[in-house]
């Protein structure tokens, strides 16, 4: 390394100009090129060593990808078989209620971002509350974004939601001249959910909620108490974090017709019985499909 910063400063201030300024060489690039080569054959000879380790790395990643699909396959043919009766189950026990959700498209947006982080009957009224304030959207577009934060005061994170809004609202104005959905209604699924996506605060979750109340399209939105209850039923593996991906593939696995009655169905199940601390599966509907209820009333029982 000396050697070579011996040879970068002779070649650097080789040259001088009139004015015994010292200036760059013609000879810089390559120098540069040297060294980086120096540097590739260090990396080179690093990676040789590294290599059995990196190799096995790479083969337990591919083992334990190639045993998640096959455990998604796996759970998906027993899925095939009990998702009808676990549908018609818990239709009979909550016969899909709305759950508040709204026709509006932007409306719902609101909503469901005011749902994010807020308790059931609270956001619920934020949401009246906002509307009295704002009955129309072309009001919150002009409003300031300090008023539309204090309409949103008792939503949390109310600063971060009324900036979304306000940037959203600008952006419908820019795409369709208009602060509404409602031109989405031509778009077909796959485009539609990439423009909501692409909205500032929204994720796939809030996309298809938009989606399915509005828009009538037959996606499965995974919200909280749908992935617990497709946990708990042995849908995926115990220990599955939710991701995008693994709500892609959920919502593969369920029959279009099944997906609205299933989503409302659950969200229904997910607050009434099967709730994250104290899942009441003595007088749960769908106990027998159930792993985790299994599981649990088994060892209840037994103890
Ligand atoms: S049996 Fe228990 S864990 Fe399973 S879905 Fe019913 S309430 Fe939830």
């Amino acid at each position: 390394m000396d050697k070579f910063i011996n040879r970068l400063s002779t070649t650097l201030f080789s040259h001088k100009t009139p004015s015994q300024q010292p200036t760059c060489s013609p000879a810089l690039p390559l120098l540069f090129l040297e060294y980086f080569l120096r540097r590739f054959a260090v990396t080179y000879t690093t990676f040789a060593v590294l290599h059995p380790l990196v190799s096995s790395a790479a083969f337990t990643l591919v083992i334990s990808q190639t045993y998640n699909i096959m455990n998604f396959s796996d759970n998906a043919m027993k899925i095939n078989k009990n998702i009808f009766a676990i549908n018609k189950l818990l239709e009979d026990a909550y016969h899909s209620p709305r759950l508040g959700n709204k026709k509006n498209p932007l409306n719902e947006l609101l909503y469901i971002q005011l749902s994010l982080r807020t308790t059931g009957p609270s956001f619920g009224r934020v949401y009246a509350g906002f509307k009295r304030v704002f009955p129309r959207w072309e009001d919150v577009y002009e409003a300031p974004q300090k008023e539309i934060a204090k309409a949103l005061f008792n939503a949390g994170l109310s600063n971060q939601k009324a900036a979304n809004l306000k940037r959203i609202l600008r952006r419908l104005k820019m795409d369709f001249g208009k602060v509404s959905l409602e031109p989405l209604r031509v778009y077909e699924d796959t485009t539609m959910e990439g423009y909501l996506c692409s909205l500032p605060g929204l994720g796939k979750k809030s996309a298809r909620c938009i989606m399915l109340y509005s828009f009538d399209r037959k996606v499965f939105p995974v919200d909280a108490h749908c992935f617990r209850i497709v946990r708990r039923l042995g849908w995926i593996r115990p220990g599955t974090k939710y991701s995008d991906k693994v709500a892609d593939r959920l919502q593969g696995m369920i029959p279009k017709e099944l997906r609205y009655s299933l989503h409302v169905n659950m969200v229904a199940h997910g607050r009434a019985i099967c709730s994250e601390r104290f899942p009441k599966c003595n007088i749960c509907p769908i106990l027998k499909f159930s792993r985790y209820g299994q599981k649990h009333v088994l060892s209840k029982g037994k103890s």
